[in-house]
């Protein structure tokens, strides 16, 4: 099974931070919202204001959290990183609130998580840089009017559409990260081989991008791990066979699905039948969470066209019978 594979995880690792771009500069793709947030940036700047709160969609590893560093960076402001699921009450937002500089960031990641009476709280401090304080309680409550500093909320969310249409509304920049090409996910391997001081021909970078699923942080995973492989196996030279065995030991296979992909894959087809079957069954059964398949794993899947979604559930492709070596 997948568990326990660190490598193949789309989840943050250590690593993260060392390979994360500083600057926007740095960032590699995604060059239509680079370009609209360097003239929000430009204009908020140039009439002294706080750019408007922004929200990034898009599935992990694709350069949310990125973006949500970078931008304060480009600004000279600071950022306060906090969680949608560990805000579970309005209370639990006050450190951050209150701490804001004028013109400073709030990261909110995994907003779509925030419940419904820490949403509501967000729309004053989000529209009028106000919030209300409840002192004491009962009969003695009392209600605190604070002004907030003006700043800017980045949210970052999987799920677009579990936000609701009036929180949704209040960001001014709404933008959906997609997948990158093959070529910008060379360029991110060819990048980090030289912070990592590892020399990587292109075929070798193709080879590692060709199986990241177009997603950044699979690709840095990807090379750390032919890395580690390579020094211990090969004496630190890396090619593309290398690349090849590398990834094939840890169950990466030529589309870059790992195990748990497969593992997906193979219940839908030999336990249902290939669908359609709901979410909630095909994760029962792999004795995994539904938002875990749903977050991580589908996505691709669909991209890849190894499945369909329809109102009857999730359906296997020919395609991924094809791949699976399995008929229907
Ligand atoms: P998300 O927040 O969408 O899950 P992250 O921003 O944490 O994704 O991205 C994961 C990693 O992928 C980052 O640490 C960074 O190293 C890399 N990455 C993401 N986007 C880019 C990009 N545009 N250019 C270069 N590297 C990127």
């Amino acid at each position: 099974d997948g568990e326990g594979n660190v490598v193949a995880s789309n989840t943050p690792d250590p690593h993260d931070s060392s390979l994360r771009p500083r600057r926007m500069d740095e960032m590699v793709g995604q060059r239509d919202v680079i370009e609209k947030l360097k003239i929000a940036i430009d204009a908020a700047q140039g009439r002294g204001e706080p750019l408007g709160h922004i929200l990034f969609d898009g599935p992990p590893g694709l350069g949310k959290t990125t973006f949500a560093t970078v931008i304060p960076s480009e600004m000279g402001t600071t950022v306060q990183m906090a969680n949608g699921a560990g805000i579970r009450a309005p209370k639990d937002l006050l450190p951050y609130l209150t701490n804001l500089g004028e013109g400073s960031v709030l990261f909110i990641d995994e907003i779509h998580r925030v419940p419904k009476p820490v949403e509501e709280y967000l729309y004053t401090a989000m529209e009028d840089f106000r919030i209300d304080i409840v002192l004491g309680e009962g009969v003695n409550a009392r209600t605190l009017n604070y002004d907030l500093k003006p700043f800017t909320l980045i949210g970052a969310t999987t799920r677009a559409g579990m936000l609701s249409a009036p929180l949704r509304d209040r960001f001014q920049i709404r933008e959906h990260l997609g997948w990158y090409s093959l070529e910008d996910l060379c360029e991110i391997v060819q990048r980090n081989s030289v912070k990592l001081n590892l020399p990587v021909d292109d075929d070798s970078a193709e080879v590692i991008a060709d199986r990241s699923r177009s997603t950044p942080r699979m690709a840095n995973n990807r090379l750390l791990w032919v890395r580690d492989y390579a020094q211990s196996k090969a004496g630190g030279k890396v090619t593309a066979d290398i690349c090849e065995a590398a990834l094939d030991m840890i169950g990466i296979d030529n589309l870059g699905l790992d195990k748990q992909d497969r593992g997906y894959l193979d219940t839908l087809m030999r336990i249902f039948a290939g669908g359609p079957t709901g979410l909630d069954a095909i994760a029962h059964t792999m004795n995994v969470s539904s938002d875990t398949l749903e977050d991580e794993v589908e996505p691709f899947l669909l991209r890849s066209e190894l499945i369909v979604r329809s109102r009857r559930g999730r359906m296997a492709t020919q395609k991924a019978y094809r791949h699976l070596k399995k008929t229907a």
